[in-house]
Order: C-alpha cells, then structure tokens, then sequence
C-alpha cells in the first residue's frame, strides 16, 4: 500500500487543528489534517461545515466556518479517518488510520496531536441504564445529527457545558425537569479571589452568568449542593434520586445527562510515549509540554485541550504557537520569524489562562463524584468490573492500575479506559490512599478503537516492524 508521506500530520480538526493547518501553510508546511469526524470543527464547532444558514448562527461559529474553510485550502484534509496507531519509522512517523471498513496509512516528518478534550464520566446507581448519557454526548447528537431528545430532561454534575446544554435542549423545546448541581459550596469561596482577574480576561464565565440567567428566566429547578444521586427504571431510565442539603428527591425523567468536567486526551500522547504529568488542579493527568507544546518525544508537539484544559477561545492560539513550533524545528522559518509570528497569540494566552484558573477552582469536582461510593456500581461497563472488585484488588494490595487492568481486564473492553481510565484511578487512590503517580495510568496499546480483522488482513503494509508491533503488544 502506497503511504503519502508530509511535512506535518495534524491530529483533530477542532479550532487548535484547523488553526494549526493555515499557520503550517503560512509557514511552508505540506500538512494533513486527519479528523475522525465527517466534517472539520472539533467538539465545540462540530457540524460547523453542514450548518445550513450560517447567518443564524453566533460570531464565534461563524468564526470558525472560516477557520475549517481556511484549513481545507492550506492542507490536505483526510476526514472520516480514525487514528488507530502511530509508530516512529526513523525520520518519519507511521500514522494508522481507520476510514469505514479500511485501513490506511500516512507518514509525517512531526506530528501535531490536537485532539482535544474527552468527558470525565460520573458512575452512581443505575449510570449502565439507557436514557442515561453525558451532557456531551447529547450536545454532539444534537449538533451532529439534529438528534434532539424525548423530555423530560435532567441534567446532573457541574461546569459551564452543564448549562449550555440545558439551555441549548430548551432552545430545542426540549423540557428540562431540574439541573442538579454538584459544585461544592466550598468551591465558591475557593474561586472568589480570582474573581475580578477572570471577569475581563476571557468569555466563558461573562456567558455562563447569561446561560443562568436565562434557566433563572425559564424557571428551571437548580438543586445545589447535590450528592448520592442515582437512576431508578427497570430497562431504562424513569426517574432520578438524589440528596440536596438533608432532603431526598425523586423527578420522573427520560433522560438524564451528567457532566463533571472535561480531560485533556492523552491516548495518543500515551501511544507515542509522550511523558504525562499529574496536574492536581483539574485533577487529571496531562502531557508535559514546552510552551510551544513540545514533548518529551522528539518531533511530537500537541496544541488545544489535549495538552491540558484551555477552553475553546485558547485553542486556535495555541495550535497557531505548535505549528510555528514544528515549522522552526523543520527548518522552515527562522526561529526569530517564529517568535513574531506568534507574539499576539502568546499574549493573549496569557490572558486566557486567568480565566481558566478561576472556572478550574469553582468546578474542581468533589471525590463523590469522581469515586462511585456503592460498591455495586460498575466502574468499567465494557468489562462489567465493579468499584467493589476494585476495592478488592485495592486490599488484597494490587495497588497499581495496570497491574489491576492485567487482573481484572478494567479498561481492555471497546473503550480502550476512555470511559472508565480515570474513575478506576480515582477509586484506587481513594481505596489505597496512594498517590496519583504511584498508581499510574492505564498505558496505552493500539489500535486505540476496534480495527475490523478483515481490516488488517486487507492492509499491505510496507512496514512489517509496524505490523509486527500490532500483533505482539496489544493487551487481548
Ligand atoms: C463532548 C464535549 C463537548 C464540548 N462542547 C463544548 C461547547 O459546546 N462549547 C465550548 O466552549 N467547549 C466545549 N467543549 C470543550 C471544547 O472541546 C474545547 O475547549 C475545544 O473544542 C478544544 O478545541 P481542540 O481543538 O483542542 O479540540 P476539539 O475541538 O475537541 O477537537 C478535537 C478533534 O480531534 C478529533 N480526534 C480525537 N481523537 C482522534 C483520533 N484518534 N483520530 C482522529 N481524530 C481524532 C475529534 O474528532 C475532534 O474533532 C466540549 C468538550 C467535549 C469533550
């Protein structure tokens, strides 16, 4: 099989991937960008390429349907194609992609992963039911495919996606029964001081303080201080309880969406052996990166929310920055060239990175949500391994994660511990009282999603060493 070999392969074609693109262009660069959506956008502008009437759409959005148009220009853009593996071939480095039933192949001189954000997931009682499902999940239905779902709706956790997506299934006329808010009380007092340093230096919190407003004006419920939630059904989900101060709940619903919060994704940094650092402010483990986002592995750059939480108005600035970055190191502009071309973005960065500071303090989710306390409730659903058996494994003192993942198979089911990664981290810290690095992480094997067998059989690779790692190290 042919492999068409560039410049740079830029991984994810959010706003830190299609910036990424046109500043690599600007600089010389012959790019792929490599999406495994249909359309360019990324999680925050997803859909952006099919949205019919642009002119009803928010500034931003149409800010970005430039940025996909100017990218489709400055690179060449291979969407629909999944990235199951990555492997260094000398100079170069091997890019496996899944597209349909296929598997194709690209090769790159560097390499920009820019892949974004994945949800933290919540598990409590009855989180395995149908009609429960992250508020992300239901925001990308509803962006990607007009997916809008049956009412009523509850959406628990805490974050300004929480609220976005309750006001944007309003806006849909999708009743929402309550919004259960588990931001703890202390946070609040916590995040104060970093208040008026927030208020001017980015967007997010100025339209969080206007989506509340308007569930205030539509008089959605808001339980604050809530814990102990589960959902009750028999085949799906038909109510939702929960604790709010020393009163219990119940509300009917259809559905409920949880959201505590976004991780940077690290499987491919994880896959290229890039170095990860714990940062107890998400909390959550990220790659360690130079402010260009350079890596500890030579030729690996990575830009936007998977080099750690930045939001979505940071994320062009800093594909811009990497890119710069991988052009300066391929010799394509003079370094002082670099340095100017990017002045503006790392000033306003700088700005940006007030903001953050305040949102990570006032939603830094609470341990009841990041252990599940019923030791019943399923942490891995792929493999049905239960917080229970973790606590076991924790006292029978198999007390780091991967040791437990060979034991238990937590985290070898389709997600690859996307899902359930975090949550059995966080319950085995919490059971061993250990701490973050001491348990680890799960490694990461490829292929990161399931490849169909006829997948490899059909692929000739030019590469057997590629091919020889496939076979010898993935964990089935
Ligand atoms: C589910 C979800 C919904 C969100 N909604 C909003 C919102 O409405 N508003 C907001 O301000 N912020 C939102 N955020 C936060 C937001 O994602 C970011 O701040 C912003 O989009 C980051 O931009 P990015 O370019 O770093 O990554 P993203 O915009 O996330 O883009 C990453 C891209 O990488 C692609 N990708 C990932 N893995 C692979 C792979 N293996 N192979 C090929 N492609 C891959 C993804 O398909 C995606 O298109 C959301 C986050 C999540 C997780």
């Amino acid at each position: 099989m042919s492999t068409d070999r560039f410049d740079l392969a830029i991984i994810g074609g959010g706003p830190a991937g299609l910036a990424a693109a046109s500043m690599a262009f600007a600089c010389g660069l012959n790019s792929v960008l490599i999406d495994e959506n249909p359309g360019l956008g990324g999680r925050v502008f997803h859909g952006i390429e099919t949205e019919r009437d642009v002119s009803i759409l928010g500034t931003d959005r149409i800010a970005a349907t430039t940025l996909a148009r100017d990218a489709r220009e400055a690179a060449t853009v291979l969407s629909g194609h999944s990235v199951v593996d990555i492997v260094r071939d000398h100079e170069h480095f091997q890019i496996k992609t899944l597209h349909g039933n296929e598997l194709r192949s690209a090769s790159a001189r560097r390499l920009l992963i820019a892949t974004g954000a994945r949800e933290r997931s919540m598990a409590f009682p009855g989180w395995t039911l149908p009609g429960v499902m992250t508020a992300g999940g239901v925001q990308t239905l509803l962006k990607g495919a007009r997916l809008v779902p049956a009412g009523p709706v509850v959406l628990a956790g805490s974050g300004p996606l929480l609220l976005l997506v309750a006001v944007q299934l309003l806006r849909h006329d999708v009743p929402v029964a309550a919004i259960l808010d588990t931001t703890p009380i202390a946070n609040i007092r916590r995040a104060m001081p970093r208040l008026a340093g927030a208020l001017w230096s980015g967007s997010v919190l100025r339209r969080g303080v206007g989506l509340l407003a308007s569930l205030l004006w539509q008089r959605v419920p808001i339980y604050r201080g809530v814990n102990t939630i589960a959902a009750q059904g028999d085949g799906s989900i038909r109510a939702v309880t929960f604790k709010a101060g020393k009163r219990t709940h119940r509300l009917d619903c259809a559905l409920l969406a949880t959201h505590v919060g976004i991780l940077p994704d690290i499987q491919l940094a994880g896959l290229v052996d890039c170095q990860l650092r714990w940062d107890a402010s998400i909390p959550g483990w990220t790659p360690v990166t130079d402010r260009n986002g350079k890596t500890s592995q030579d030729g690996v750059f990575i830009a936007g929310d998977a080099a750690g939480i930045g939001g979505a108005e940071a994320a062009p600035h800093r594909g811009r920055i990497a890119a710069t970055a991988a052009a300066v190191e391929l010799g394509a502009i003079a370094p002082d060239e670099g340095d100017r071309l990017v002045t503006l973005d790392r000033k306003k960065l700088r700005r940006l990175n007030r903001e953050r500071a305040f949102l990570d303090t006032l939603f830094f989710p609470s341990p009841d949500v990041r252990v599940p306390q019923d030791d019943a409730v399923l942490v891995c659903r792929c493999e049905a391994v239960s917080a229970g058996c973790l606590r076991a494994l924790a006292a029978a003192d198999v007390a780091e994660i991967n040791h437990v993942k060979s034991i238990s198979r937590c985290g070898m089911g389709a997600c690859q511990g996307r899902v359930c990664g975090p949550l059995a981290e966080e319950t085995l810290k919490d059971a061993t009282g250990r701490s973050a690095e001491a348990v680890g992480t799960f490694r990461v094997r490829p292929p990161l999603k399931p490849v169909p067998i006829g997948a490899y059989a059909a692929f000739a690779s030019d590469d057997p060493p590629a091919e020889a790692r496939f076979l010898y190290t993935a964990d089935w």
